[in-house]
């Protein structure tokens, strides 16, 4: 597969590239496709965090085509994790869906770095939707004792087939995908509390979508750059 500038660009900002096999293949309600993985030494080498993401190289006729996955249930003594794939018309989720014990891909580490805050905050408000519902699990793994406020939006029922990791204390929130994400927005907004110095905000979503509650949560709620984390996940064309 011929390499382009991106890789170019990742390499030089210290970006580490593994190969990773598969070790198992599982539909999740048919709407996810999860692999498992040996990590060919990403986590002995990168360690791991909340959240954290992967840049796969997919082969699209020849040409190299990168998109960021997030790591399941990474198991470093075992060298091991599982990815989660929503399914759509992607290259990236025909790869998953096609994929066989035993295939290749490399992935990259570079550009994945979230932390809770410390001090913990005293609540989270989450905003997600089938893409970034592992990251949104991983962040209720983490923080299994922090009140949370989650919204993820689910495009058809399906999409609701992978397991949510709430606990006492987190309430979770499916809101159908309507009106190319506008409902998502008007419902999260509408259900926002003023902006509190001590919760933290993380928003993963589709790109407008992410865009304008960022922009919400900025402007209208004054809520701190330290406060929120926000990065579109896809993006509709
Ligand atoms: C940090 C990060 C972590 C991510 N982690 C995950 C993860 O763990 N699991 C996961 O499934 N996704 C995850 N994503 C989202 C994933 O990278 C994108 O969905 C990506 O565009 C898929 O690539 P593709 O080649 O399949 O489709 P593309 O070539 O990017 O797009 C093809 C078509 O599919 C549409 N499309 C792309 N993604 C979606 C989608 N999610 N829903 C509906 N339509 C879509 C596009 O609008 C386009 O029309 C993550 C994204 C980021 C930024």
């Amino acid at each position: 597969m011929k390499r382009n500038w991106e890789a170019l660009v990742l390499r030089a900002m210290g970006g580490r590239t593994f190969r990773l096999t598969v070790r198992g293949t599982e539909s999740v309600g048919g709407s996810y496709q999860r692999l498992h993985l040996d990590d060919g030494g990403l986590l002995a080498e990168c360690g791991v965090h909340p959240t954290m993401w992967v840049r796969l190289w997919f082969d699209n006729e020849g040409r190299s085509h990168q998109r960021a996955y997030t790591l399941v249930d990474p198991d470093a003594a075992a060298g091991r994790f599982s990815l989660e794939f929503a399914l759509h018309d992607g290259c990236a989720a025909r790869w998953a869906s096609a994929a066989q014990v035993g295939d290749t891909i490399e992935a990259t580490v570079q550009g994945s770095a979230f932390r809770l805050p410390d001090p913990a905050p005293r609540h989270l408000y989450l905003v997600g939707d089938a893409a970034s519902l592992p990251a949104v699990n991983s962040l209720l793994d983490a923080a299994a004792d922090i009140p949370a406020t989650v919204w993820v939006e689910y495009a058809h029922d399906g999409e609701r087939a992978l397991p949510t990791r709430d606990r006492a204390g987190h309430e979770i929130n499916w809101v159908p995908r309507r009106d190319d994400g506008r409902h998502l927005v008007d419902t999260v907004r509408a259900a926002l509390p003023a902006g509190a110095d001590d919760a933290h905000y993380w928003v993963a979503c589709e790109a407008a979508s992410t865009r304008d509650l960022t922009r919400h949560l900025r402007r209208t709620l004054g809520v701190g750059r330290h406060q929120l984390t926000a990065l579109g996940y896809w993006s509709a064309r």
